[in-house]
């Protein structure tokens, strides 16, 4: 089997990887480049073989760094099945629809205020491709064989990371290969820990934190600590979230605060109405996560959903103490993008930005404490408080990857480490080769191996 990286190697999205088992193809995840430029036009380059050819793709979640390059295919003529868990497709069908208007809505921005450089902006993909991707989708079953192409074989298990999001072991020609997709952590609220695997030949493990420890500290209390202090100053805190995961999180403590009573009781909102019809899901999918029925109504109810576009623009007029939890989660587009504008010139609001902010992104830009953001052309001076908060992370640290690796009960033949900023992947490259002594590499953006059977050579050359 012939393993190829057209994602996700070197930086933390666009996650794609070919797999190549006698003239057939398949792909493992799709998704979309995010944050710097250079990496954004990648999504641009032509795809690796003509999309006739490829004759599978498997999802590990729904997140569109996973999922959200499926469109571009379907666009180019790819007819075949597209298999995930049964959540994950339902997730897919909101985040893809959403993704298809919004690079719409984006492309017709930069026309009518002519600040794109091409003339005419083109979308990347339309809505319509997205539902053309969408008719793709085949559930399966998570801990269930199921034969994709003839003499290949996947099964799905628990990742721990959002609603639906499984690790995938993949099965042909006398070889395994394990992809970790993205692992959750060990002990979250509201998502199981990872399922433990125990054999493989091969090995695709993240590495988003390879390089971090997460801090010990409650996300509540800190929650508490912003929230209250920006209520002081009569401000309103904004929250970048994404809509699948964090902003069920989010919602999930401020509905413990409140019944603590350890913040006020202002309003809140959930100002993405994809977020809201995710959020629908958790009441659905009652046995893919923690929470107990009250827990998950009170979690479902704790917000506001704001609907409209006039509804959004109004929440920045009020003058009164207020959580405003909008997408996209590093603030590369969506309504917290138009909140932000409105929102960070002034000292009184606090930007409360959790989780991992990849390079390139609004996000990171706030959170490396840039004075002014570029937005719709124009330079959005940042005056309001600035609040990273790294405990809503949906991602293992490194020691729970490490924890994670320590359920193998022998080493992987070959451990490539992926998806991660260069630094975090190398970081935890090295521990893997000094605490646990397996044969690891960090492979590079378009590198192709060879994973060969069992009495073959044990590690693959780059
Ligand atoms: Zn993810």
């Amino acid at each position: 089997m012939r393993m190829s990286f057209l994602g996700a190697a070197g930086t933390v999205t666009g996650s794609k990887y070919l797999l190549e088992h006698e003239g057939q193809h398949v792909l493992i995840d799709c998704g979309l480049f995010q944050g710097y430029k250079q990496l954004r036009l990648h999504n641009w380059d032509p795809f690796q073989l003509p999309v006739r050819e490829l004759d599978a793709v498997v999802l590990t979640h729904a997140h569109l760094d996973h999922s959200g390059y499926l469109p571009v295919l379907a666009r180019n003529g790819y007819r075949g099945p597209v298999y995930a868990t049964a959540a994950t497709c339902e997730l897919v069908k909101i985040l893809l629809r959403d993704s298809g208007r919004l690079q719409e809505e984006e492309a017709e921005f930069a026309n009518r205020h002519g600040y794109s450089k091409h003339t005419p902006a083109l979308p990347l993909y339309t809505e319509q491709d997205a539902e053309r991707a969408l008719k793709l989708l085949r559930p399966v079953e998570l801990n269930h064989r199921v034969d994709i192409v003839p003499g290949m074989s996947i099964q799905l298990r628990c990742a721990g990371h959002i609603l639906g999001a499984a690790t995938v072991e993949v099965v042909a020609g006398g070889v395994t290969l394990v992809c970790s997709g993205d692992l959750g952590r060990p002990n979250d609220p509201l998502m199981f820990a990872p399922e433990t695997i125990e054999q493989a030949d091969y090995l695709l493990v993240e590495s988003t934190y390879g390089d971090r420890r997460h801090p010990v500290e409650s996300p509540e209390e800190q929650l508490a600590q912003v929230i209250n202090r920006t209520a002081m100053r009569r401000g309103i805190t904004l929250v970048p979230s994404f809509a699948v995961g964090r902003a069920q999180l989010l919602m999930y403590h401020l509905y413990r605060l409140l019944q603590k009573r350890a913040i006020p009781d202002l309003p809140i909102y959930l100002n993405s109405p994809m977020a809201t019809d995710v959020t629908r899901l958790y009441q659905r999918f009652r046995s893919e996560h923690r929470l107990s029925r009250e827990e998950c109504e009170g979690m479902c109810h704790v917000a506001h959903f704001v609907r409209t576009t006039q509804e959004s623009i109004n929440l920045d007029l009020q003058r009164t103490p207020a959580v405003i939890i909008a997408a996209s989660g590093m603030a590369t587009g969506g309504r917290v993008v138009h909140h932000l504008k409105a929102l960070a010139p002034n000292p009184i609001n606090t930007l409360l930005v959790p989780g991992f902010q990849a390079g390139g992104t609004r996000g990171a830009q706030i959170v490396a404490g840039a004075e002014s953001v570029r937005i719709h052309g124009k330079d959005v001076p940042i005056r309001a408080e600035v609040v990273p908060m790294e405990t809503l992370s949906a991602h293992a640290d490194a020691d729970e990857i490490m924890q994670w690796l320590r359920g193998f009960k022998r080493p992987p033949k070959h451990t490539f480490v992926v998806h991660g900023e260069p630094n975090a992947s190398d970081v935890l490259r090295r521990r893997i080769s000094q605490e646990l002594g397996w044969s690891v590499s960090v492979p590079e953006y378009r590198d192709s191996v060879e994973l060969s059977a069992a009495d073959q050579p044990a590690s693959p050359s780059l």
